[in-house]
């Protein structure tokens, strides 16, 4: 793996010219590249390069855009073993689950190529028609988190470039390097300037969200560093996608069969070692089946074999980072003094690399750290409930909404409870599944806007109502 971490702007690989940083292997703790953010200065030209291409891009037809982005498809398929490798060593995640990611970008990429962008009639009468056609917004910048960073980066640059807009993107500090090669990949395909890319952290994405040369910020992350965008793009009023921090309630009914939802619950809570923003992070289990549950779940836990993303056989990474994996370790610790039972992992794992195993942890209740805030990590709290509507209440007890779940075997019961959960998405018998043609996005402070299907891809775009007498 090339150990320079460099920018592309305006289809040329620059070094940054700011502070310099590394990228660290979470299995290893060593550093697997370094190189430097960029400055403010290098925003400016990766906007002005954004911006000229727009000029040309936006003219191309939809036909011709449909096919450019098959070709970055077959492409990333072509690389896809790289880019799988690549996650694993920055990322952490097993092989399998990266290889799960490149093909998920390669689907994602594939769904929105061939998305038609409608034209809606709004009158058409003897004297009169009225349309509503879709316009690009211009510069669109995304910015993007360390947990899935290429599918996430897939999610917001191929829409963009679908609707006839240029892209800034800025990837996490903590995983830029399969989001270059995705994006030197791009620039195999695409002419010059339509996709850039600027490495940083904060300070750069303060920058971009304040730059009156970007209009649209599609943005996945914190709930605080959402609301910091929100507000600082208040200037030139960005139109603005936020997909935010999630803390999902599942509710598992009385009469529900164990075994059978077991491996399904413990796979949505613990997805991609719990970083995960719709995985399932609060279980409220019925008296009825509490003890049977947890035992199944913490037998579960036990068999992950947990170790470096690239050795044979493992089922569990590392944490993605130092201070995620402090949190982990800190909210365990919080929840045992609060009397919570650990019945599976519950400490860290000794030696190099950020090791938590999956933790259950029973008799603990809303009031505690570990159920109140997003863990973002492997770590499932148990909570025990007597009453359907007490349990509801506790799920919507939460600031956040994106997710939630209902698990049981009578589906207008499950439904029932399903409608009362305050959450952009409710799964029945199932968790955390995104598709590219089902509208993802949060309620309350998990967001604004939705990604995927046709909702998604409006979001990039302006609406011109063209109104004509006849
Ligand atoms: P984060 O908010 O710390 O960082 C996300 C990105 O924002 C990074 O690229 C970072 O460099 C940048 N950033 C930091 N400060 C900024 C600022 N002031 N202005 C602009 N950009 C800034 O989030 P994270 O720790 O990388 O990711 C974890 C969070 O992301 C969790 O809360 C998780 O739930 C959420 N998430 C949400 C979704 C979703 O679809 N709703 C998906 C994945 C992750």
């Amino acid at each position: 793996m090339s150990t320079e971490l460099s920018l592309l702007i305006n289809g040329d690989k620059v070094a940054g010219q700011d502070a310099a940083f590394d990228v660290i292997n979470p299995a290893t703790e060593a550093a697997i590249a370094s190189g430097r953010m960029a400055s403010v200065e290098q925003l400016d030209l990766a906007v002005a390069a954004a911006r000229q291409a727009f000029q040309s891009w936006r003219k191309t037809t939809d036909a011709e855009r449909t096919a450019l982005l098959h070709r970055i498809a077959d492409t990333i398929e072509a690389n896809a073993d790289e880019l799988a490798r690549i996650i694993v060593q920055e990322q952490g995640k097993p092989l399998f689950l990266a290889q799960m990611e490149v093909g998920g970008a390669v689907a994602w990429t594939r769904y929105n190529a061939d998305l038609e962008i409608p034209v809606k009639l709004i009158e058409d009468s003897e004297h009169k028609r009225i349309e509503g056609h879709r316009k690009p917004l211009g510069v669109v910048a995304s910015i993007t988190p360390w947990n899935w960073p290429l599918m996430i980066a897939i999610w917001h640059i191929i829409p963009a470039l679908r609707t006839g807009n240029t892209v800034v993107c800025k990837p996490s500090g903590l995983t830029p390097l399969n989001t270059l090669r995705l994006v030197e990949i791009i620039n195999e395909v695409l002419p010059a300037g339509v996709v850039n890319l600027v490495t940083g952290e904060r300070e750069i994405g303060e920058a971009i969200s304040r730059h009156t040369g970007i209009d649209k910020v599609i943005f996945t992350g914190s709930t605080p560093t959402g609301q910091a965008i929100m507000a600082n793009a208040a200037g030139n009023l960005k139109r603005l996608t936020l997909e935010l921090g999630g803390n999902d309630a599942a509710i598992v009914l009385p009469g529900t069969d164990v075994d059978a939802v077991a491996e399904g619950i413990f796979q949505t809570a613990f997805l991609n070692m719990g970083q995960t923003c719709a995985a399932l992070k609060r279980l409220y289990v019925h008296d009825s089946l509490y003890d049977a549950l947890c035992t199944k779940l913490a037998e579960i836990a036990n068999a992950q074999v947990v170790g470096d993303g690239l050795a044979e056989g493992t089922s569990f990474g590392p944490v993605q980072n130092a201070n995620q994996f402090r949190r982990v370790c800190e909210l365990v610790e919080d929840a045992k003094v609060q009397g919570g039972s650990i019945l599976s992992g519950g400490a860290p794992v000794d030696g190099k690399g950020y090791f938590y195993p999956p933790t259950i942890v029973a008799d603990v209740s809303n009031g505690v750290r570990l159920v109140d805030e997003e863990q973002f990590g492997p770590v499932l709290p148990v909570i025990r409930y007597q009453d359907i509507d007490e349990a509801i209440r506790l799920a919507n007890d939460c600031p956040f909404g994106l997710g939630g779940s209902v698990w049981g075997p009578d589906l207008d019961q499950a439904n029932d409870v399903a409608r009362q959960l305050e959450c952009g998405t409710v799964w029945i018998n199932g968790h955390a599944e995104v598709l590219p043609h089902a509208p993802f996005g949060g309620c309350k402070l998990s967001g604004v806007g939705v990604e995927f299907g046709v909702e998604g891809l409006l979001e990039y775009t302006q609406l011109q109502v063209v109104n004509i007498n006849r």
